[in-house]
């Protein structure tokens, strides 16, 4: 006999059909792992063989969808990769500070943001995350150990980018390995799509637009036709790339990935990670049409604002890519990886670029968080509260110290909510997290490890580093030390 549970809120953000609403005194009822009903307590008549769970104090919301993260690496980005920048990267961080991080970290540290991440996204209301990592079979297991929706994507290049002199960025190209690694993905998917009862997903990610070849971005895209799985690819994320693009083929990168076919025939599917510098962009500030080509595409673009405001580059803005039709989803990318951060400022960058507080509202990037997460993903059954979605629901405490007083749950969400105020998480039927607990996961010691893999990297970036620095070359501390 199946058994349905019922959960018994004081408020449900549920799913019409067409959009979210808003629902005092609703009901989300599950069985296995897929949603039964979603309405009104007053509409409700309880199935026969039912548990109800009672819960006067919460928000029940869809898990949030994060499309951008690199979950084998951000968590060792924090005390590092933050206030600095070189004017000649457009203060990018992807010349000299990633390649010393990722140089120095070694297969242990890995492990350890790998264990650390999966905790931390579930711990901030990530259900369904876009991975794209090192280490995809452990990093698989792990995730389907707690619980948590994985997009797996090992990703593939043909080459990797260098400085030799913190001035200029140099490419160092190796074909074959960028074919080998195609390989290696699609074998992956065909293997793993659809494993642990289904949490464990596909993706293919040709890592970044002027690492990869012409070549090996076609194959990719017909791979990814042939095994009905999502695309994602940076691009638009770095002025200097902006402009390597310019120099190789005369073409931004998204009239690029348009010319090549990457754009277009998978709609949504088609993801652009970042999308950040269109030729509008004032640093940019060049002649085309970038953000119309990615909506007159109903491309996808994966949204993480922190990871660019930390470097004063923002998006300009939100509410036009919406405007112009592009599928906007939001991912988390560096530390901290938490999606109300990245809600909260891609909200709130939105209103400042745009000169507009009625636009990039809080309805608008949880939309993006939610329902445009799951278009990319080609999925009309997550991102939602409703019959037949998958069963992931958010318990939000709306009795605490940051969510009261409560009349408006997505604005209390978007802009005052805090990661405590989530109490409970179900991920595919399943609760994963109950009152802030993941049975199976020791918070202390994963931080502890963590906590070592930092110091072994960080005494390792001079052999990492172009200049050969140490970290605190590198990175300066904030503060001099007590009788420095
Ligand atoms: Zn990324």
């Amino acid at each position: 006999m199946s058994r349905i549970t019922a959960i018994h809120a004081s408020h449900v953000i549920g799913y019409n059909g067409v959009e979210h609403r808003h629902i005092e005194d609703g009901v989300v009822a599950y069985e296995g792992d897929t949603i039964t009903w979603v309405g009104p307590h007053s509409e409700w008549t309880p199935p026969p063989d039912c548990t109800v769970l009672e819960a006067p104090d919460r928000l029940l919301t869809p898990g949030l969808i994060n499309m951008h993260a690199h979950i084998s690496g951000s968590p060792l980005d924090k005390s590092f990769i933050e206030d600095v920048g070189r004017r000649q990267f457009g203060m990018s961080g992807l010349f000299e500070m990633l390649p010393a991080r990722s140089g120095a970290q070694d297969d242990e540290g890995t492990r350890a943001c790998l264990d650390f991440s999966s905790a931390e996204l579930l711990m901030s209301g990530t259900t369904t995350v876009f991975s794209m990592d090192l280490m995809p079979e452990y990093n698989m297991e792990r995730a389907a150990e707690i619980g948590l929706r994985m997009y797996v994507a090992p990703a593939f290049r043909s080459g990797r980018w260098y400085t030799p002199d913190g001035v200029q960025v140099l490419y160092d190209w190796d074909e074959q390995a960028g074919l080998d690694g195609l390989s290696r993905a699609v074998q992956f998917i065909e293997r793993n799509d659809g494993a642990y009862d289904g949490l464990i997903r596909g993706m293919l990610c040709p890592m970044q637009i002027d690492t990869c070849t012409e070549d090996l971005f076609r194959r990719a895209c017909d791979a990814a036709r042939d095994l009905d799985v999502p695309i994602q690819t940076h691009a638009s994320q770095s002025v200097v790339e902006f402009r390597e693009m310019e120099r190789r083929h005369g073409r931004t990168p998204i009239e690029w990935l348009l010319d090549i076919g990457f754009l277009g025939p998978r709609g949504p599917q088609a993801i652009v990670g970042h999308g950040i510098f269109p030729n509008s962009h004032s640093w940019i500030n060049t002649l085309g049409n970038d953000i119309e080509i990615l909506g007159d595409a109903g491309a996808s673009v994966a949204h993480a604002p922190w990871v660019f405001a930390r470097r004063g580059i923002v998006m300009e803005s939100f509410a036009d890519y919406l405007d112009a039709g592009v599928n906007m989803s939001i991912g988390t990318d560096t530390a901290p990886q938490t999606m109300l951060e990245a809600m909260r400022w891609a909200a709130v960058l939105g209103k400042v670029t745009g000169r507009d507080a009625a636009r990039s509202t809080a309805a608008e990037v949880f939309k993006a968080a939610t329902l445009g997460g799951a278009a990319a993903l080609g999925r009309d059954d997550l991102g939602r509260l409703a019959a037949g979605a998958k069963a992931d629901i958010l318990f939000w405490d709306i009795g605490s110290v940051w969510m009261a007083p409560f009349r408006d749950p997505l604005k209390n969400l978007v802009y005052s909510a805090r990661e405590e105020d989530l109490r409970t998480v179900v991920i595919n039927g399943r609760t994963v997290m109950d009152e802030r607990l993941i049975p199976a996961v020791n918070m202390e010691q994963l931080s502890a490890n963590l906590q070592a893999s930092g110091q072994r990297l960080w005494d390792r970036i001079p052999q990492a580093d172009w200049a050969e620095r140490e970290v605190d070359e590198l990175s300066p501390p904030s503060l001099l030390r007590w009788g420095e």
